[in-house]
């Protein structure tokens, strides 16, 4: 491998000066802060919430650095993982010129956010077995290639990709392989955070919006080598992280136990769904899954959605995808919720042979 994060990097973004806000010119102890155009009166809430919130989330980040035992300079934080993937692009993607690869069915953003900067997305599908089609990738490699997206547990398959098989990408691959790790709490499969050191084109993104219970926070995470940390910051709006998340997500770092004990309860309810789930005789399919959701292949999947609509049961519709076709992706509710679900199915059931 011949990796060099500079060639890599956007001319525009390498040569920007970067914003100093106030507090980045002054950020130690004062007694008198008159710097910031803040309100110094106060605010209608909390006292400290007239105030800017540090730009670098130190607090924050040191108590994750401590969770995930990575080195706070391999940290950065933005405003859900959906900003980390727009901030990959600004940093490394030049619009109408580079490229990057997918391998649909996968996270949707991913697209999206290429198709907002106006980069061209490839695509290497899934295998059938939905494992990484390794021959198509390598084919669509060229020069303008910048980044890889690796979704593992992948969403809406639930499945994780073959360890070798992403090590023999960020072995062979000069760009950036960015891995999803959204779901890494519910697998039984090793994060890719420990193996920074070792692949300098890694980036493992992690977020607060599943296990931990904290999708209204916005907050994700982006780990990498802290040359790619260091692009990053100097990419992102200044306080992307507000000051009611950094205290939330500080508190809630404290409560590791409870957030396991929720894992491990959404894991076993997992199983138990998925086990009820393959005696229903519409079902055709239930996926294997490291994540919280399951993917399930289901006769007239269309219209079981619609069934379940009419009970009041949102499920993801995944028919019209790719590789998913007759495919729903339901998510693991709570056990009471699990029962309304089976217990609407089985309705759907008896309606379909009465
Ligand atoms: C839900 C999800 C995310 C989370 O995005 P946030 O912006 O952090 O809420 C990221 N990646 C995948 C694959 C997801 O399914």
């Amino acid at each position: 491998m011949n990796f060099d994060l500079n060639q890599l990097i956007r001319d525009n973004i390498k040569k920007l000066t970067t914003y100093s806000s106030a507090r980045d010119e002054f950020s130690g102890d004062a007694k008198v802060f008159l710097d910031a155009n803040e309100n110094s009166l106060g605010s209608p809430l909390t006292k400290w919430y007239n105030r800017y919130p540090d730009p670098h989330q130190q607090k924050l980040k040191a108590a994750i650095s401590q969770i995930k035992s990575i080195a706070p300079e391999n940290i950065f934080l933005g405003n859900g993982s959906d900003e980390c993937i727009d901030l990959l692009y600004r940093s490394f993607c030049e619009p109408k010129k580079d490229n990057v690869i997918i391998c649909p069915p996968t996270y949707g953003m991913y697209e999206v956010s290429a198709n907002i900067n106006d980069i061209e997305v490839r695509k290497a599908p899934l295998l059938d077995n939905f494992q990484l089609d390794l021959i198509h990738l390598e084919n669509l490699i060229d020069v303008n290639t910048k980044l890889i997206w690796i979704c593992s547990p992948n969403n809406p398959t639930g499945n994780f990709m073959n360890r070798k098989d992403i090590e023999t990408v960020l072995n062979n691959f000069n760009g950036i392989v960015v891995i999803d790790e959204a779901y890494i709490n519910f697998s039984r499969q090793k994060t890719f955070t420990q193996e920074l050191s070792d692949y300098p084109n890694l980036v493992v993104l992690q977020t607060f919006s599943k296990a931990w219970g904290l999708a209204a926070l916005r907050l994700g995470i982006a780990f990498a080598s802290k040359e790619i940390i260091n692009v990053l910051n100097k990419v992102k709006p200044p306080y992307n992280i507000n000051q009611a998340t950094q205290d939330f997500a500080l508190k809630a770092l404290e409560e590791v136990g409870q957030v396991n004990d929720m894992i491990r309860i959404l894991v076993d309810m997992r199983e138990a769904l998925t086990e009820v789930l393959l005696q229903m005789p519409i079902v055709e399919k239930v996926y294997p899954s490291d994540a919280n959701f399951i993917l399930v292949k289901i006769k007239q999947a269309r219209k079981v959605y619609e069934f379940l609509l009419t009970k009041g049961i949102v499920v993801r519709d995944r028919s019209n995808v790719k590789l998913c076709d007759d495919c729903l992706r339901i998510t693991i509710g709570t056990e009471q919720e699990n029962t309304i679900l089976v217990d609407a199915l089985a309705d759907y059931i008896k309606n379909q042979t009465t």
